[in-house]
């Protein structure tokens, strides 16, 4: 029984140094000085125990190890839950002139948003929290920063030239392969090419658009005319995703778009080159609702934020698709509520977000899909306001932590055991915040090492 004690003492010490450690190299100072405070005193009643006798120790110490066996047989033992989300699929297809980014982008165009509201006359008055707001990027908004905001600006610059590449013609003769080995191959490219996962689905029609909402396709109909839709996300980095509503947060989102806008783009022309119509669908110029996609091809669940949840970094991702009628091999899709149940109890991200936009209540019905539905005029204001995409609730969701061993322990305990969710909530609040703070902004990239002096460009010719 000493014995016993003794090595359950080690292996909590040890537990919780590994714990301090990683925290330490993953900048999380609260988180690691709490791992090392119970790294010291979680295995002090199992050591007292074993070094100490006195009258009744040896009953004692059975109990501890019992107790601990016992919670960690509870805590182990597959029980996932019940499944609270049911009907996934919409009624209806989704216009895209309803989006913010849409009704945002049509300010610049008289006409059409005098048409815009005049034909929903609902969208004004919501829309009036935010239409009289700086805006996105703008230099009078509260985070501007000509730093991040310029390079930020550099990269969504990018992004717009690469729009026009998404589609083009198609080789004339068809090549044919084996779906099953090319469906591997373009997985495997794809996440040479920088994604973090890969999948592919039968496009359904509600993954379509009905209508587009942004650039020259304004106000066309979406044709529905692929079968299959390949999905891709890519990392977002944590650093800088959690300095939001600051200017990193905005540079990181507009260098993911890109990032995952070029590998799709590559994607659809090496398709079109083997004779078959391909689209990649990337930011500002997209047919198809990209996390519904990246759903059904097995990427993830959509939690209470509205965003795809992945395995491996929860929300902290972007997303690309590619349209195609090649033939391919759908991903089964293993759907996975836990997420939901977990999102159910967590609610870190309703409580973050500085406009209360993330609904704190039960799911509810929208359009026949049981889901969460965000508050997209609250959030959009905060926006217009900061000047940048704010990301709070995807930076302090527990599923966003980074993709390594010890994290990867406790999103297993999280998917396998019901019981063992709720422990892991109470924990990610102990050890990281239930509000946590925004995180310091990179000193290569503080606004005050920066002295500006805006001078008038004269080109040496004129
Ligand atoms: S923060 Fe919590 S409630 Fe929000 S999406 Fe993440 S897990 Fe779900
Ligand atoms: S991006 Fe910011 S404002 Fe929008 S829902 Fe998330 S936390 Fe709220």
């Amino acid at each position: 029984m000493y014995l016993l004690l003794i090595i359950t003492a080690i292996c909590l010490f040890f537990f919780f140094l590994w714990f301090a450690i990683v925290s330490v190299f993953e900048k999380e100072k609260s988180a690691a000085g709490r791992a090392f405070i119970l790294a010291l005193s979680f295995p002090t009643p199992y050591l007292i125990l074993a070094l100490v006798t006195f009258p009744g120790s040896g009953w004692l110490g059975w109990f501890l190890l019992g107790c601990t066996l016992l919670v960690l047989i509870v805590l182990l033992f597959p029980f996932p839950g019940k499944r609270i989300i049911g009907n996934e699929t919409p009624r209806t297809r989704y216009d895209e002139r309803q989006t913010m980014f849409s009704r945002d982008e049509v300010r610049q165009y008289d006409g059409l948003q005098k048409q815009f509201y005049k034909e929903n006359p609902d969208k004004f008055n919501l829309d009036k929290q935010w239409l009289d707001k700086p805006g996105l990027m703008d230099a009078s908004s509260t985070m501007y920063s000509p730093i991040t905001f310029i390079a930020a600006d550099a990269s969504f610059h990018t992004i717009e030239q690469l729009r026009d590449y998404v589609d083009g013609d198609v080789a004339s003769i068809q090549k044919v392969f084996d779906p099953t080995q090319l469906t591997r191959f373009l997985k495997a490219w794809t996440k040479k090419m920088g994604a973090v996962s890969v999948g592919v689905c039968k496009m359904q029609d509600t993954h379509y658009y009905s209508v587009r909402g942004r650039g020259k396709a304004y106000g066309k109909e979406v044709v529905t005319s692929h079968k299959f839709g390949i999905a891709l996300t890519v990392e977002m980095d944590k650093d800088w995703l959690a300095t939001g509503p600051a200017g990193p947060t905005l540079m990181e989102s507009a260098r993911q778009y890109l990032n995952s806008g070029v590998v799709a783009i590559q994607i659809a022309k090496f398709i079109r080159e083997l004779g078959y119509e391909a689209r990649a669908h990337i930011d500002g110029n997209y047919e198809v609702i990209c996390p519904v996609v990246a759903r059904d091809a097995g990427l993830g669940e959509i939690g209470r934020m509205g965003l795809l949840m992945t395995p491996q970094l929860g929300p902290r991702v972007r997303i690309a698709v590619v349209t195609t009628n090649i033939p391919l091999e759908v991903t089964e899709r293993i759907p996975d509520h836990t997420v939901h149940d977990f999102c159910a109890i967590c609610k870190k991200c309703a409580d973050v977000c500085p406009s209360q936009a993330v609904p704190k209540t039960e799911v509810g019905f929208f359009d026949g899909v049981q889901r969460w539905q965000v508050d997209h005029e609250k959030c959009f204001g905060y926006w217009c306001t900061v000047g940048t995409d704010c990301g709070r609730c995807m930076s302090v969701c527990p599923y966003s932590h980074p993709d390594n061993l010890l994290h990867n322990l406790v999103r297993w305990g999280i998917k396998n055991n019901w019981l063992f969710r709720r422990i892991a909530l109470k924990m990610d609040d102990f050890f990281y915040g239930r509000k946590p703070k925004p995180a310091k902004i990179p000193a290569w990239m503080k606004r005050k090492r920066f002295k500006e002096n805006s001078i008038p460009f004269v080109h040496p010719t004129t």
